[in-house]
């Protein structure tokens, strides 16, 4: 690293909470299935509390606390993204007693007959707004959109993090539709959710498979690709194997994800000379 980087990106970093991503891998805990927290110029994002984030934030070395946290989102309603987002709103704002925070997600994780999210809770925010296609939300060192609706059972969206010095994308939960090379353009760090390693199972299952991310990271030629969100079948075929050798077909940076993965920003962005 050369003198003044770390000036430059602070101690920007996503850290990875949780790499579960489907039905039997959450519910045996073979991965935990926490979520993601996003720290910039100490600006915190929990995005998709799944179950045990909670506790998972509390066992981070260091710690990563809760109160702390300035928003959380959710891509969308399941389970495995929003079961903690009840007990994060209250250590967000100490049990209620710091009005704060800002809570982000799609309509059908928040109206209707079903929501995620309790009532009373959600006086202690100060911010609660829906997630939209082609939304852009205004942070105070970066911005965020949200550029479509993923093909998913329930109202979906990715998140596109644009920082001064680099785009940090996520496609969360998705079925493959080839726009999506065309929505996620331009990310110089790809996280992927990709739960499914066969390619012949059924296409009702409206999640990407390993060969599919193949082709959006050939088609959107990342920096950096990062594999997440796994299900069984792609824990059997070992992530960091397929990692290896996806980066070894497409000559990209590829890495799957592992519980407590800290990707700081500092080591992928290239140091400007300017
Ligand atoms: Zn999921
Ligand atoms: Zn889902």
């Amino acid at each position: 690293m050369v003198t003044g980087d770390s000036e430059k990106y602070g101690d920007d970093f996503i850290k990875f909470l949780g790499t579960a991503g489907a039905r039997f891998v959450v519910a045996k805990q073979l991965r935990a299935s926490g979520g993601l927290w996003l720290s910039a110029e100490s600006f915190n994002i929990l995005i998709d509390p799944g179950p045990g984030s909670l506790v998972k934030c509390l066992s981070s070395r260091p710690k990563l606390d809760p109160a702390l946290l300035n928003g959380i989102i959710l891509t969308h309603r399941h389970l495995d993204h929003s079961n903690d987002v009840n007990v994060l709103i209250e250590a967000m704002t100490n049990g209620g007693s710091d009005k704060k925070g800002f809570l982000l997600a799609p309509r059908d994780a928040l109206e209707g007959k079903d929501p995620v999210v309790q009532l009373y809770l959600r006086r202690f925010l100060e911010k609660i707004d829906f997630l939209e296609e082609k939304k852009i939300f205004n942070f105070p060192s970066f911005t965020m959109e949200t550029p479509v609706r993923h093909h998913h059972p329930v109202e979906t969206y990715g998140l596109k993090f644009v920082f001064p010095y680099g785009k940090v994308f996520l496609i969360s939960d998705t079925a493959f539709f080839p726009e999506l090379i065309h929505y996620y353009q331009g990310a110089d760090i790809l996280i992927l959710n990709v739960v499914i390693f066969e390619v012949r199972s059924a296409n009702t299952i409206l999640h990407l498979k390993y060969q599919q991310a193949k082709e959006l990271i050939r088609g959107i030629k990342p920096k950096v690709a990062v594999l997440t969100h796994f299900g069984m079948t792609m824990l059997q075929q070992r992530p960091h194997l397929l990692a290896a050798k996806l980066q070894d077909e497409l000559g990209i940076k590829v890495i799957a994800a592992g519980d407590g993965l800290k990707l700081s920003f500092s080591s992928f962005f290239p140091v400007s000379t300017e």
